[in-house]
């Protein structure tokens, strides 16, 4: 049973008996890994801040090989970022990019590009303009799917090759454009405005940080409908993004009152 230091962000945690907690950290050296914390919910904590969820911290552990739960021996907070998301639709987004790694990826390699690309979304979170966020979230994951082996194809038609549809037929089932003989021939196909898929070029390519500059507001939600298709259709783990439907509902317009009948 060796003794390993690396770091990694907290995805979540859940309790466990009356003092503990199982701590799920997207390790930067050894991947998706949970570690129990004993005494972790007594306070004051002997981890403080470490084991918060968006926390980027030092975690020393137990590895003990062919087992999912590790034992936690200490904890170090490098970075509270969750400490400085003070407005919800920031701390929205952020979750929602802790939510997609928790979902989509498992298992115990190390990807450095993916632990980067996190830390990024993060900081995008933190950093960009409010109305930037859709886009940074987008950026996130399309550039997530594509680490994952799932890039959106654009530069041809994903079925079978061919030079693709002027009419920019985006299909979520092939996980990309079509020419126009395969457009015809397949349902759920979405048109994508010039702008619209212009933005999704931007996106797969650009850093996540600048995404903001390439996407408006309005594109991102056409965008994110197609996305979120996209997802569904290629991670059967993938089950829309909760921490963002918090947002949805505080967007919408207020339901009119509902008319009611006399008091009695
Ligand atoms: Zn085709």
């Amino acid at each position: 049973m060796a003794l390993v230091t690396t770091e990694g962000i907290v995805l979540k945690t859940h309790a466990l008996g009356d003092t503990s907690r199982i701590v799920s950290v997207y390790t930067r050296d050894h991947g998706l890994r949970k570690f129990v914390a004993k005494g972790a919910r007594r306070t004051p904590s002997r981890f403080g801040y470490a084991l918060e969820p968006l926390s980027r911290s030092r975690f020393v552990f137990y590895m003990k090989p062919d087992r999912d739960l590790h034992l936690l021996s200490k904890a170090e907070v490098l970075d509270a970022v969750g400490s400085r998301l003070t407005e919800l639709s920031r701390l929205a987004h952020a979750q929602a990019s802790l939510e997609l790694v928790d979902r989509l990826i498992w298992g115990e390699e190390p990807h450095a590009r993916l632990y980067a690309l996190l830390m990024q979304a993060l900081t995008g979170c933190e950093e960009a303009p409010v109305g930037a966020l859709p886009a940074v979230t987008l950026a996130f994951q399309l550039q997530l799917a594509s680490e994952l082996g799932y890039r959106p194809r654009l530069d041809q038609c994903a079925v079978d090759g061919e030079p693709v549809s002027q009419r920019r037929a985006f299909s979520p089932t092939r996980g990309g454009l079509l020419c126009d003989r395969c457009a015809a021939h397949e349902g759920g196909v979405v048109f994508l405005s010039p702008e619209a898929l212009a933005s999704l070029a931007l996106l797969l390519s650009r850093p996540v940080l600048e995404a903001g500059e390439y996407v408006e507001l309005p594109r991102a939600g056409e965008l994110l409908r197609v996305i979120e298709d996209f997802f569904r259709m290629h991670f059967q783990r993938f089950q829309g993004l909760r921490s963002l439907e918090v947002l949805r509902v505080l967007e919408a317009p207020e339901a009119p009152e509902p008319e009611r009948g006399p008091e009695r």
